[in-house]
């Protein structure tokens, strides 16, 4: 099969001819017909993240359909259309999967870093952890929601209460998020690059209540705020953003280092947590609420030949909403 391979980290992907994956007895082989790219990738790329399995295959964000499925697997036929997200599996017997945590799995693995991923003509994926994808979306479109949408969602349920809410950066993440919060009547004070007037056009269009450079206060104090953007000092102009026991919650896997800061800008029982991962539960839920609130998804597609450009609009950041790259 055709994939696009990370031989070396800080080198761009190759393309190559590989053997296809054979799945072991809990496994099921995918046609991966779309892969979205995340932020995550990118940190992987570029060493950020400790010990990817190399050579990798990357990609989290997989819709296909099974064409094969091992011996002992009971859920899938051959036929079905499924999604695989970044939990790829977990061992069930640490202290935080008996507590309903397994997100925080001390041995958990991950879909396209320590397997194999979806950057490619096929895939394997434990079949438990596997989604179900609504008919809703088509393919390209339903990728993006296997990590940007439930990371966002994860996020958002974190927050809270949150009448007044902030997201700083948008892509394909806030994108998605910006119309579940504004559909359940929160407030979305949306912060974008300064003067990228282009994109704070944008996420007004999706329903932001206000938009603005992250250079600037929002007009009313927040009672909790999201980084998307992997940048550290954010924190700090987040904090300066919410309301007494306001939380501010990191979604990306990496960020820069964040800047010391005077004690008074946490006081008052200001927060500042991250979400890392997610649970299958989340994803369940999320499926949910996405049939009941129609999302628009921008997406931008490349041919899986063309990953490298596609990773380079990542962190060049300039694409309205989702990078995903499909695959025949
Ligand atoms: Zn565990
Ligand atoms: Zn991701």
């Amino acid at each position: 099969m055709r994939a696009m391979v990370l031989t070396e980290i800080k080198k761009p992907l190759v393309l190559q001819e590989v053997p296809c994956p054979i799945p072991g007895p809990f496994d099921i082989l995918i046609k991966v017909h779309a892969c979205g790219v995340c932020r995550t990738d990118l940190h992987i790329v570029d060493g950020e993240l400790p010990q990817p399995k190399l050579p990798l295959i990357l990609g989290h964000q997989i819709v296909g359909v099974v064409e094969k499925v091992g011996l002992n697997v009971s859920k899938h036929q051959v036929g079905d259309r499924v999604g695989v997200p970044w939990l790829g599996n977990t061992c069930h017997q640490c202290e935080f999967c008996l507590s309903n945590r397994e997100n925080l799995c001390n041995h958990a693995q991950f879909t396209g870093y320590s397997f194999n991923g979806g950057y490619a003509e096929f895939c394997v994926a434990k079949e438990d952890y596997t989604l179900p994808i609504p008919n809703d979306y088509d393919d390209l479109h339903t990728a993006p929601l296997l990590c940007a949408g439930l990371i966002g969602f994860r996020g958002l349920r974190l927050a809270g209460i949150a009448p007044k809410i902030g997201f700083y950066g948008f892509g394909s993440s806030a994108h998605l998020l910006t119309q579940i919060a504004s559909s359940l009547g929160q407030e979305v004070y949306v912060f974008t690059r300064p003067n990228d007037v282009t994109t704070q056009t944008f996420a007004k269009k999706l329903g932001a209540y206000w938009a603005g450079g992250s250079d600037k206060l929002p007009p009313v104090a927040l009672d909790a705020a999201l980084i998307f953007a992997p940048v550290g000092e954010l924190y700090l102009q987040a904090l300066k953003a919410i309301k007494k026991g306001g939380k501010v919650i990191s979604l990306g896997i990496h960020m820069s280092n964040i800047p010391s800061f005077p004690y008074h800008l946490l006081w008052e029982e200001r927060s500042m947590s991250s979400v890392a991962n997610l649970t299958r539960q989340d994803a369940y839920d999320y499926l949910q609420v996405i049939r009941k609130i129609p999302l628009k998804i921008n997406v931008h597609p490349f041919p899986l030949e063309q990953a490298n450009q596609a990773l380079d609009s990542i962190r060049k950041g300039n694409v309205e909403g989702s990078v995903v790259l499909e695959i025949f």
